[in-house]
């Protein structure tokens, strides 16, 4: 399947790309930190600052009511890109990180309490870790963990066995940010159901990569970013099932979350405004609308066929420098490649490709306890967007390869 446009006329449509790194063309290899913004997000941030701009949900004039219909278009434009069933099931938050808190203390507060169990994986982001790290402290609850083996699958097996009668939610990874691997959320959903247990899965590395159908996979919350998938940046959201969203209360009061405030007593508003505090992000829940209309109209599946591509060009020229190890070689990845060339240190290979123009990450991309499980204290990820080249894939090598040599 093509993608709607030729890739030139896609790198027209991001400004940045042009730009020149010590005098070097920029490639970007980065995108799993965040992503590069088209110009139709960019512009349509610009003109509702020019034109638009008012508060959000608080006022009869005119401003004020364009806003809120534009930010509740944009909640549309969120459950028809995820395929929500409801459009109060969509809430906006700052990003990933502040949705499974939200999820964490909310969720915890009403349905977890001493010695019940939760259960994540090894292979998650610091931010699926710590908030329920911090739960099991408030309650005295237990954090159980599913290992994975070295090429970064999984263990059902252990999962299956670790569920008990004690365990009040799973939350999982869709996608790994350090070993690309896309995890089977619809089995792990499923097998929880089956003990009547709801799922969170963390989208933030897979809202970008294709299709995500949140009723398909069955999950009772997903969460992602608008930074990293070519939106603006502090616009997060939570989708939740309203059976469970109606049943966890409010974890932060304000303005706009309220039916009616009293000294005596305050009820709360409905969804999804009862998660809504304070005036919210409405500018970059409509950039961010207009971020995923641009990958609706470019074709998913297309973005992800080409991002395979590049992935599959990166992985085999990678693997054929001496020495080189790569992290993650699940069968059902995304375009991201974790390597370590030889015994270099990764920070020193990274220095060397920022001189080259070469942006990649180095470090430990917040897993720590996943390189724990390598062995190693870091790695170098290049993570893969479909307005890359196979020129610029081919620099990444090219560049891996030079400074292999240099460290020696
Ligand atoms: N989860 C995963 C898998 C991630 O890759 C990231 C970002 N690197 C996060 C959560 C946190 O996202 P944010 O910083 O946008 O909240």
């Amino acid at each position: 399947m093509p993608l709607a446009k030729s890739i030139e006329a896609i790198r027209a449509d991001f400004p940045i790309l042009v730009t020149t790194v010590y005098g070097k063309p920029l490639v970007y290899l980065d995108n799993g930190a965040t992503t590069q913004k088209p110009l139709q997000v960019i512009q349509t941030m610009d003109e509702l600052y020019r034109t638009a701009n008012a508060n959000v949900h608080r006022g009869v004039h005119r401003l004020s009511d364009m806003v809120s219909e534009r930010y509740e278009a944009a909640r549309e434009t969120v459950r028809t890109f995820i395929n929500a069933p409801r459009r109060e099931e969509v809430i906006f938050t700052a990003n990933t990180t502040a949705s499974i808190n939200a999820v964490a203390f909310s969720f915890g507060e009403r349905f977890v309490g001493e010695g019940d169990e939760i259960i994540i994986s090894g292979m998650e982001h610091h931010a699926n870790i710590v908030p329920w790290q911090m739960l099991c402290e408030r309650k005295g609850s237990k954090l159980k963990v599913i290992p994975f083996s070295d090429e970064g699958v999984l263990d059902l097996e252990a999962y299956r066995n670790m569920i008990s009668g004690r365990t009040r939610i799973v939350a999982v990874t869709h996608v790994s940010n350090v070993l690309g691997t896309v995890n089977p959320v619809k089995e792990i959903v499923a097998e929880a159901h089956r003990h009547g247990i709801p799922v969170l899965v963390d989208g933030a590395q897979g809202i970008q990569h294709g299709t995500v159908d949140v009723t398909e996979i069955g999950c009772d919350f997903y969460v992602f970013s608008g930074h990293k998938v070519y939106g603006p940046n502090g616009i997060g959201v939570l989708y939740g099932r309203a059976e469970l969203l109606n049943e966890m209360p409010p974890y932060q009061g304000g303005g706009d979350m309220v039916a009616n405030v009293t000294f005596e007593k305050t009820t709360y508003n409905e969804l999804p405004f009862k998660f809504e505090a304070g005036t919210t992000n409405f500018t970059g829940a409509i950039g961010m609308a207009a971020a995923l209309d641009y990958l609706t109209g470019l074709g998913r599946e297309a973005v992800a066929e080409r991002e395979q591509a590049l992935l599959a060009q990166a992985t085999a020229g990678l693997s054929a420098i001496d020495g080189m190890r790569i992290f993650g070689t699940a069968p059902h990845k995304v375009s991201v490649v974790s390597f370590l060339p030889g015994k270099i240190h990764q920070y020193d290979a990274g220095m060397i490709l920022d001189k080259m123009g070469i942006a990649v990450r180095t470090g430990t991309h917040c897993a720590q306890p996943l390189m724990e499980r390598y062995g190693i204290s870091g790695n170098i990820r290049a993570s893969i967007a479909f307005y890359n080249t196979e020129e610029e894939i081919e620099a990444l090598v090219n560049g891996v390869r030079k400074a292999t040599e240099m460290l020696g």
